[in-house]
Order: C-alpha cells, then structure tokens, then sequence
C-alpha cells in the first residue's frame, strides 16, 4: 500500500492478551476509519409510566446535574444497589479524580432532596418555588463551566441570528432584536439561566420558532434553520437547570423510600491500560484476512473492493493516523485508553454481585453513552436496560481489566469475553460497508454544538437539528419537569452531549 508503513516498527513479541486487544482495535479502528458515526442516536430504554419510569428519570436527573463541565472527563453514571438498610447510590465518572467533586455534590443534593421528602405535607406553591430557586442557584454554582460553555456557545451563533433578521428585514419590530442582543451581555449565571427558564414559553421564542420554521431545514452548517434553533436551544440548555432543579424536587416525595436511609459511594477505580501499538504487518490487506472466516470464498472480492477504496478514499493513511494517534496517550511512547463510566457502574454490579433496585438493571448517564459502550451493554450477560448512544466511536475506549488472584478466573477472563462478543458486530459492519464500496461515512458530533466545531473546521457540517429534536427524547428526565414546558423543552432534550468529547477521556488524571 503506501509509504506510511515505511515508518512503521518491525513485528515484535506479543503476549496473548496484547494479541486479543488487537483482534478488537483492529476492526474497531477499521470501522472509524469508514466513518466515526455508526448510525443515529438512540434513547434510553422507555418506561412510559410507573415506579421504574420516576425512579429512572430521577437518576438521569442526578446524573446530569453531577456532570460539571464540558468535555468527557466529568461524565457521570449512577446506580442504585437493592440493600436491606436502603439503597446505595453508586457514581462513577470517566475521570477518577473529577468523580470525588461529583460524589460530594450528588451527597449534598440527596441530603436536601432527603429533607423535601421527609416533610409531612405537600410544600405550598411558595416554598416549593423557594426550593427550587435554591436547589437550582446550587446546581449552577456548580455547574459554572458546563454553563459557561453553553453561553459560549450561544454568543457563536447569536451574530448570525441577528445578522439575518435584520437583512431580511424578517421581524415586523424590533423586539426580538433587542431581546437576542440581551443575551450577549455578561450577567451572572444564574441570573442568565434564570431569564433564561423564564423566556421559555415568550413571544420571542415563539417568533423564532416560526421563523425558523418557514426555513428549508438542511445539513448545513449556515442554514439559517439550524442557527434559529440552535439559538433556541442553548437558552433551552441554560433554562434547563431550573426545569431538573424542579424536576428533582417533584420527584423527592414520591422517591421518598430512596431519600429515608441511603449511602451514596464511588465505584472502585478502573485503571486505563495500553493499547497495542502497530507495526509494519498493521495493513488493511492483512486486517481483513483475519476479520474474514478462514477460506472465504468472497476474500478476493472484498480484498479488490478494500483495495478500490483505499485508492480513492486514502484509507490506508486514515487507519494509521488513527491507530497511531498520541492525542490520549498518558506518555511519549504507549497510547492508552480508559473504561467509561457507565461499564464501571456496570461491571462494579457484575462482579461484586450487586442487585439493582427492583432488579431494574438502569444505569442513568449524563450523557448519551459512545458506540463501544453501547455494544458492551448490549452483550453484557448482566442484561442491562440499553443505554442511550450517540453511536460515536472513540478509540480511546477499553475494556477493564480484572487482574490479581483476588479475581475468580470467571472474572478474569470475563472482559475477554465481552470483547469476542463484541467483535462481531464490528466485523459485520465494516465488511458490510466494504461490501457496498461505500464511502466513509459523515461524523456527526455527540450533540449540536456542531455549530461552533464546524466554525472551526471550515466547511464540515452540521447535523439538522431538527431531525435531532424530533429522534430525541432523552430525558423522561424532562417529562416531569415543569409540565407547562411545551414543546420548548424539547430543545433541551439535545442535551446529554453538548460537546465533541461527550463519550469520551483525556486520561489526564493518570499523567
Ligand atoms: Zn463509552
């Protein structure tokens, strides 16, 4: 193929282990290669009504408000163990050193929500809007970098918005312009999320509603469709933390048996470990023999279709920019991959034999779980409810990893096994995609914040958002928050991954 592997080290000794991680990264890599984004976003697994449905929504609740910050690090998953003194909340993020700040906010919280429940009558309108006024100024003390960056975020667009209506002279006055440039002022944050839940339901918002409705909704980046919504989103984002504020609050009476007596604990630490490193027999020729049953017949075809494709689409120098990428290496010499939060919670249950409350088997996610993780659940033998995916691959994923004689061999070898579970599916895909020839796939980011990479990147696209706001409905979490929220607050519902880095780690904390 081509002088990139000219580069590349000699073969060298690989133990059993190494070889098995590159029977997975192999096609895994592969796969990104054909494109990073394997399919549209999934949501949760809907439970419509009921115990389960209130108790899910309340831990997405709790999940969203512990995850901070912007970026992958600060991702959050938490599930509640069956004990007989009362639940234990477990929280786990990406970041072993960020889940300690998440894990005293999320004590802090329960303890307030612990106290509305205990109460013996229904708090009166007034005290529950003092409530939630104070529960949400807390949460967005807390999350001031989350909410810096969705008003980051909302100034990006803003210009373009105001720019627009004022050459189409698309307004009949010019409310909505004096409004629009109100957001562009520095406030504190929870003055600006505060106007922000308040303008949920005004004219204004019901203009741009209208106005971007009359678009031709598209991909592109500069359609003006997708700046009025996006404009309307992130003020849905800033408002919505008043919305899980009241959501949580509304939640506490009837959740009162998680609220009586209850721990709350941070999973036990899962280390990232090495990936395998290339060398010059990491050629998508060799790759593909192995991703292919022995003696295929269809091995000639699909080596001349592979062929055909690294031709045109230059995939040979793609696959290796990836495999050898030091973007999330902790060091100068090895790449390393981290366990995201969510398989942490989940295998934390597993191996130490926990059982969910209600054996519903739900672990609640801050944000929308990446392409690996969503596999991993679906073939975990725990049987989880399925996580919601953005279907991002991030190749700084991995496994855990179970060593030490205090592990029965049947833990062990389990990581294994899920691997060789998983392997398929990611076979499948890509010889598919070689089947057809088709072109690498278009990423799409986690969420719509599209608009300010894509500002970066030229002339990349972003996803409609509108089709994003009709597929999601990520939150239950939202249907219990103020029910006069409309269709408004379905904006809110993009949340769950408002930056690139949503499913993924910097291994930052391991330097
Ligand atoms: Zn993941």
């Amino acid at each position: 193929m081509t002088s990139e592997l000219h580069n590349m080290p000699k073969p060298h000794f690989r133990s059993k282990e190494e070889k098995q991680l590159m029977r997975f990264y192999e096609p895994l890599v592969l796969l990104h290669t054909l494109g990073r984004s394997r399919g549209d976003r999934t949501q949760n697994s809907v439970v419509s009504t009921g115990t389960f449905s209130e108790r899910r929504k309340f831990l997405n609740n709790l999940a969203y408000i512990c995850d901070f910050n912007t970026g992958g690090d600060t991702v959050t998953s938490i599930a509640l163990q069956d004990c007989a003194d009362g639940p234990i909340y477990w929280v786990a993020s990406n970041s072993e050193k960020k889940v300690l700040k998440s894990h005293e906010f999320l004590m802090s919280v329960l303890s307030d929500l612990s106290r509305v429940s205990a109460e013996s009558a229904e708090p009166s309108p007034e005290h529950k809007e003092r409530l939630a006024t104070e529960l949400s100024e807390k949460i967005i003390v807390f999350a001031k970098k989350r909410i810096n960056g969705y008003r980051s975020h909302l100034r990006t667009v803003l210009p373009r918005a105001i720019d627009y209506l004022q050459r189409r002279d698309a307004v009949e006055n010019s409310d909505i312009l004096d409004w629009l440039n109100s957001w562009r002022t520095n406030v504190y944050s929870e003055d600006v999320c505060r106007l922000a839940y308040d303008a949920r339901r005004s004219e204004n918002i019901r203009v741009l509603r209208n106005l971007g409705e009359k678009q031709n909704r598209s991909g592109n980046r500069d359609s003006i469709y997708n700046i009025l919504h996006s404009v309307r989103h992130y003020i849905g984002r800033l408002g919505y933390h008043f919305c899980v504020a009241k959501a949580l609050l509304n939640s506490a009476r009837p959740l009162a048996t998680l609220l009586t007596s209850y721990e709350v604990r941070i999973v036990a630490p899962m280390p990232p470990g090495e990936m395998p490193d290339a060398d010059s027999k990491t050629k998508l020729d060799g790759i593909l023999v192995r991703m292919m049953p022995n003696n295929a017949v269809a091995l000639p075809s699909m080596q001349e279709n592979l062929q055909a494709m690294d031709d045109k689409f230059g995939l040979t120098k793609r696959y290796l920019e990836l495999y050898t990428d030091r973007k999330y290496s902790t060091s100068d010499k090895r790449r390393s991959a981290g366990v995201h939060a969510e398989i942490k919670v989940l295998e934390y249950f597993f191996t130490q034999k926990f059982r969910f409350v209600d054996n519903d088997k739900f672990i609640a996610t801050s944000k929308p779980s990446c392409y690996c993780c969503h596999l991993y659940f679906k073939h975990h033998p725990l049987m989880p409810s399925e996580p919601a995916t953005h279907c991002n691959i991030y190749l700084n994923w991995r496994p855990p990893q179970f060593v030490g004689e205090h592990f029965k061999n049947s833990v062990r070898d389990h990581p294994r096994h899920m691997l060789f579970a998983m392997i398929p599916d990611i076979r499948q895909e890509a010889l598919q995609q070689i089947l057809e020839r088709s072109p690498p796939r278009q990423s799409h980011p986690d969420s719509n914040t599209g608009i300010t990479e894509s500002a970066n990147l030229g002339h990349a696209s972003i996803p409609d958002l509108s089709h994003e706001l009709e597929r999601l409905s990520l939150a239950g979490d939202i249907a219990s928050c103020v029910g006069d929220y409309s269709d408004d607050i379905r904006l809110s519902d993009l949340e769950s991954s408002d930056d690139e880095e949503g499913g993924g780690i910097s291994l930052l904390d391991y330097e």
